[in-house]
């Protein structure tokens, strides 16, 4: 029998990238709130990180906030180095972190390109790399998982709608989906399932300006078949399945959590 419990992912050790805010911050809360120990990673918020940990430590399970730039190869070995050390090792990387850096194309400069595709691509490759490296090395333990490890990607709608204003952002959630199924098809051999989720418009700092008044709500509905904008609950429920046995035959896809985002809203009757 699946175990559909509240407390399904308790024992297991799950680390979150991005989790000092917005859907990284309801990841790991929900992580925590399904029984697993939880690595709130950031990049510079301390204070915010300990915030995270200290609401999932009330909620009974444990925490703890380490600092790493997921860009940077070094720090990401030592963000994992550190994970290891306080809860033994990692079954679920929930690789969240990313950043837009907005404009036109032929204004933008090379620096806001790379900015993008270092921490949303080469940020994924390398903590991906390092969770399969700890899941390889551990193996399954069968009374936690059926898996050896789970790895969630955090993409978007944008790794299958363009974006114009966004070609960065679009290309580096493009090639997270093809480095996602590659993974999923080298890696599922050792028993470590890759998905990524991709969800539509969640209302987080990142695109704040798209909610905050009104008449940006209004526009942004338009593009939102389901007729709301969604929460940062609403993918933190979704990775919780997803890193559970409930999803055991779920591999090397793509779960969109869009509210229909997807279906081409422009053609309701229209086309
Ligand atoms: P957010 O800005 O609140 O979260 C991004 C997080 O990534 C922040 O906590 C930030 O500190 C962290 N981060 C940035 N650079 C980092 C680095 N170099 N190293 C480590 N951490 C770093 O925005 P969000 O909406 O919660 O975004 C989370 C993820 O969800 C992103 O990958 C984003 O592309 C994706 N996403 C968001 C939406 C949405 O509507 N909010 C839609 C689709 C996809």
């Amino acid at each position: 029998m699946s175990d559909t419990s509240a407390k399904r992912l308790a024992g297991q050790v799950a680390l979150i990238t991005g989790a000092s805010s917005g859907i990284g911050l309801g990841v790991a809360l929900a992580m925590g709130a399904a029984g697993a120990s939880v690595v709130v990673n950031y990049r510079s918020d301390a204070a915010a990180a300990q915030q995270v940990v200290e609401q999932i430590r009330r909620g009974g399970s444990q925490a703890v906030a380490i600092e790493a730039d997921v860009s940077k190869e070094d720090e990401v070995q030592a963000m994992f180095r550190q994970a290891k050390e306080h809860f033994g090792t990692v079954h679920i990387l929930v690789s969240n972190s990313g950043i837009q850096q907005d404009a036109p194309l032929i204004d933008m400069t090379l620096e806001q390109w790379q900015q993008v595709i270092d921490v949303n691509l080469t940020g994924q490759f390398l903590c991906a790399r390092e969770a399969a490296r700890e899941f390889i090395r551990r193996g399954i333990e069968p009374r936690l998982s059926k898996a050896a490890g789970k790895i969630i990607c955090m993409s978007s709608v944008h790794e299958t709608i363009p974006w114009a204003g966004h070609a960065n952002y679009a290309a580096s959630k493009g090639g997270l989906m093809l480095l996602m199924k590659s993974m999923a098809q080298e890696l599922a051999h050792y028993k470590i399932r890759v998905n990524s989720i991709a969800p539509g418009a969640i209302k987080t700092p990142i695109n704040q300006e798209a909610w905050e008044t009104p008449e940006a709500a209004d526009r942004l509905l338009k593009l939102i078949p389901y007729g709301r904008i969604g929460e940062t609950e609403d993918i933190g429920k979704v990775a919780v399945w997803l890193a559970s046995d409930e999803a055991d035959y779920v591999h090397g896809t793509t779960l969109y959590v869009d509210g229909g985002m997807t279906l081409y809203p422009g053609f309701i009757g229209n086309g």
